[in-house]
């Protein structure tokens, strides 16, 4: 099984070419069907490009990603292909242009092989809210993969390509990658151009990696990051040499004491810290616990921003301009009104309604407004931590991946993103890496959050902790 870009380029330089590379995931989606992980493959494009790409290595002009196969979250556009962000309102849209984050991974030879599951419109944390049915985590398949870029996390730890794309607004990339096994990255806030990203919230929504290694994931942002003409949010401060590896040098360490301290925390994943606190430590890394008195309103305030901004940029699939248009519907107001109500799925028509209160006359400053101050409060003390330490290590999340159907509330499915939102809330940059496996079987993440666009001495980080014995 090729897991990661090193694989793939050793087949290569040892003659093999990158039709049969493709062949080779394209039979391994075939074994892995009954995950529903993919929602489509493009084999007839992605064919064609590695016909091509296969010519370029021959003429020595391959790109820096040729023969690296990605897959891509649902909700991201790739021109003449469908996407639907696993809803039913979009189902059979055809994308008019690309992405730019897949663009420039086109550009340097990488192959598109499918779109992945995910949960509708972003929105959930186990891939139970997809319109085409849930993902089936490969390691154990009675377990969700997490969500909602679960079909990403699922296609890279199965095998079934060397990369995959989600979106990450609250977790969503971090927390499936916990879940599977592998790694999640999510930039800087305004790193990589949201341009051809189905937005579910336009100030937390990030594009990023889940890959089999950190130098993949490094990889793959250093291809995608840059200013981009077309997303107004996005820097233009240079892209670094995130592959570049750094001379370790003694790190400031801050783990937030009341997630280290969360009673909810399970007992193997507490031990884990300990592990790799201790081992920073032996490292000659400075490790603090640090206060961070906000966790609780972590939550609630994602949610009312998040569910503010999904209720305006929802608002545009109304059956007139784009996919779904209800049968039964007579006369506009209809159309509006029975298109929504059954092309939405049931959490993202809550999230609508619960957005379109939190913004309503009478309630936008007693919720909207306060939920901004939150969010700033949250923003100042982060930068105050990074102003003393350079990165900050917390679970990605509370517990391990659970079985299907067995969280059904939507308060505690919430409290999923608890470590995760931080980073979306503040737009710091962060990442989640395997660091071991539960007694139920299923592993588990930590978590690393960054300096602003400090991704280059996150990651370094990152090969640090990998250095960590933690069968200690
Ligand atoms: N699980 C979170 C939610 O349901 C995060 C979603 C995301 O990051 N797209 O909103």
């Amino acid at each position: 099984m090729l897991r990661t870009y090193s694989d793939v380029k050793k087949v290569i330089t040892s003659g093999g070419t990158v039709v049969s590379i493709l062949e080779g995931y394209l039979s391994a989606i075939q074994k892995k069907k009954n995950l529903n992980i993919f929602l489509e493959v493009f084999e007839d494009s992605a064919k064609e490009k590695a016909f091509l790409v296969d010519k370029k290595i021959k003429a020595g002009s391959a790109g820096r990603l040729a023969g690296m196969v990605i897959g891509i979250k649902d909700n991201l556009c790739y021109k003449d292909h469908n996407v639907s962000s696993s809803s039913k309102i979009l189902e059979g849209f055809e994308s008019l242009f690309t992405a730019t984050a897949i663009e420039r991974l086109l550009e340097e030879d990488a192959i598109i092989i499918g779109r992945l599951n995910c949960d509708e419109f972003a929105m959930g944390s186990s891939n139970e809210n997809s319109a085409f049915g849930p993902v089936l985590n490969p390691i154990d398949e009675s377990y969700v993969p997490g969500g909602s870029s679960g079909g990403s996390a699922a296609a890279v730890s199965a095998g079934l390509c060397t990369a995959a794309l989600g979106s990450d607004t609250g977790g969503s990339i971090r927390q499936p990658a916990s879940f599977s096994g592998v790694y999640g990255l999510k930039p800087t806030y305004g790193r990589v151009s949201r341009h051809g990203l189905i937005a579910y919230a336009s100030s937390f929504d990030q594009i990023g990696p889940l890959t089999n290694s950190i130098d993949d994931a490094a990889l793959l942002l250093e291809v995608m990051a840059g200013k981009d003409e077309h997303d107004s949010t996005v820097s233009t401060k240079p892209v670094e040499k995130y592959t570049e590896v750094l001379v370790s040098k003694k790190q400031r360490v801050a783990i937030i004491k009341e997630s280290y301290e969360m009673e909810g925390n399970d007992p193997e994943i507490k031990l884990a810290i300990d592990k790799v606190i201790l081992g920073l430590k032996k490292q000659g890394h400075i490790v603090d616990l640090v206060s961070f008195p906000y966790l609780d309103y972590m939550v609630p305030v994602y949610y009312v921003l998040t569910t503010a901004e999904a209720s305006s940029n929802l608002s545009r699939f109304d059956g007139v301009h784009y996919g779904y248009r209800s049968k039964k519907a007579k006369g506009i107001e209809e159309v509006y009104k029975k298109s929504r109500s059954e092309g939405f799925g049931p959490e993202v028509k809550r999230r609508i309604m619960a957005g379109t209160f939190v913004l309503s006359h009478g309630y936008y400053d007693a919720y909207y407004t306060k939920g901004q101050k939150v969010r700033r409060v949250i923003q100042d003390k982060t930068k105050e931590i990074f102003g003393k330490y350079d990165v900050i290590v917390l679970p990605t999340t509370p517990t391990t991946a659970f079985k299907l159907n067995a969280v059904s509330d939507p308060i505690s499915m919430c409290l999923q993103d608890i470590y995760t939102v931080h980073a979306n809330l503040s737009g710091n940059p962060a990442i989640s890496n395997p660091i071991g496996k539960h007694t139920n079987g299923m592993p588990f993440g930590i978590q690393v959050i960054g300096d602003f666009f400090k991704e280059k001495e996150m990651l370094n980080f990152c090969r640090e902790l990998e250095k960590i014995n933690m069968n200690l």
